[in-house]
């Protein structure tokens, strides 16, 4: 008895909270950098869960870890130690250069875990006074869905109706050093930002923006916060997206790829300072640092290194983006891209983003709109040369139509 998309879409639509907007396609199977719908159509897959599936769909050896580790043990709490916590810890600081490592699971969680530990930092280490601690965020900002982050969400969508909100952020533009040293006050403990904003369309700020940011940051003994839940572990063609601006943060936060896109696992790291801050009962939760999560985790960050997928996500990221940028079609505005987080915006007058994305769907490819006239475009990083030519044929035809 199989159900029919348009079964599986009603039943959704009936049962579920209507919070998203999905391409009418449902998908069951997916290996490498294909997925397959009900009816087995195959289609290269252009989102990678907005990068948490790196590694490619499946990966066998991540799988092999998780199947292993759950026969074994999955959930002990942090009540007890378990034998996947110590060396989680030790390869995820050596692979980043970190030296303290906090598990969480969501990257929203992440994120909340940093606030919490950059405000201890702040009254405990830096002297803030208690209650006055100041965090620096951008406009357009995607950090996650919880209450503490929507609320400094610069996005109507996001924040309407849901507040009231906590205090204690201020918001400035991204990519313009002047307006973060302007902003900082004796009271600012940080400044939360990501790399390149990827919600936002692939925002890439100027050269030597982060230069800058990270010379304000460290005279003012603010703690520089880098946001690498989507930039993070081999997306931009560099394991840490800040490596392609030199610099190194204070706190780093990823999620996503973490697990290969098997479990929910993210991590803040961190200098010894700021999580050293953190006492026994001051922060937790339940399922952080499991030994199922750590086992997944360290092989997804195994596989990355060991297949050279961080190599090949900068080698066949600049394949896409020339191939992009050759595209001659007067419907688009503007091709961005650093490895494979790139972006094709449209002009306004060419129609929105998601029709393109669902003509896209018709050739067997999966992209997202975001932002109305961005399509976005961030394939595993296991894809090759022949995947990359075979998506930019399809992304020509495409873009070469009109459905304004
Ligand atoms: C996805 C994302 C988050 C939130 O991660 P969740 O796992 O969805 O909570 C935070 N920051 C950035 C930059 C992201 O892309």
């Amino acid at each position: 008895m199989s159900a029919s998309v348009t079964d599986f879409v009603a039943t959704e639509a009936r049962f579920g909270a209507h919070n998203y907007e999905p391409i009418g396609v449902v998908l069951s199977r997916g290996e490498g950098v294909w997925v397959w719908d009900t009816e087995d159509n195959r289609y290269l897959d252009c989102l990678s869960a907005y990068s948490a599936v790196n590694q490619g769909h499946c990966h066998p050896k991540i799988l092999a870890a998780m199947v292993e580790q759950a026969h074994r043990l999955t959930l002990t709490s942090r009540a007890f130690h378990n034998d996947q916590l110590a060396p989680f810890y030790e390869e995820i600081a050596a692979l980043t250069g970190s030296h303290k490592v906090l598990p969480m699971n969501s990257g929203a969680e992440a994120v909340e875990s940093a606030i919490k530990s950059v405000r201890k930092w702040g009254y405990e280490v830096k002297g803030v006074p208690d209650g006055q601690a100041e965090i620096i965020v951008c406009a357009n900002n995607f950090h996650g869905r919880t209450l503490g982050i929507v609320g400094f969400s610069t996005d109507p969508g996001t924040r309407t109706h849901f507040g009231p909100f906590a205090p204690g952020f201020r918001i400035i533009p991204f990519g313009d050093a002047a307006a973060l040293e302007a902003a900082i006050t004796p009271n600012t403990v940080a400044f939360l930002v990501e790399p390149i904003q990827g919600e936002a369309g692939v925002i890439i700020p100027p050269s030597g923006y982060f230069t800058e940011v990270r010379e304000l940051c460290t005279a003012n003994n603010v703690m520089l916060v880098l946001d690498e839940i989507q930039t993070g572990l081999g997306r931009t063609g560099k394991l840490l997206a800040e490596q392609h601006e030199g610099i190194e943060a204070d706190v780093t936060l990823l999620g996503k790829a973490l697990s290969g896109g098997f479990y929910p696992v993210s991590a803040v790291l961190s200098n010894n300072d700021v999580l050293g801050t953190l006492r026994p009962g001051q922060h937790g939760s339940t399922f952080g640092g499991n030994p199922l999560a750590c086992a997944v985790a360290r092989a997804a960050m195994r596989v990355l290194v060991d297949e050279g997928m961080i190599e090949n996500a900068a080698r066949q990221g600049a394949r896409f983006l020339d191939g992009l940028r050759d595209i001659r079609a007067n419907t688009i505005r503007e091709v961005r891209g650093r490895g494979l987080m790139l972006a094709v915006e449209l002009h306004p007058e060419a129609g929105r983003a998601r029709r393109y994305c669902e003509a896209l769907q018709g050739k067997g490819i999966l992209a997202k709109d975001t932002h109305e006239h961005t399509i976005r475009i961030a394939p595993p990083l296991v894809i090759t040369t022949d995947h990359v030519d075979w998506a930019l044929e399809r992304f020509a035809a495409i873009l070469t139509q009109d459905f304004s």
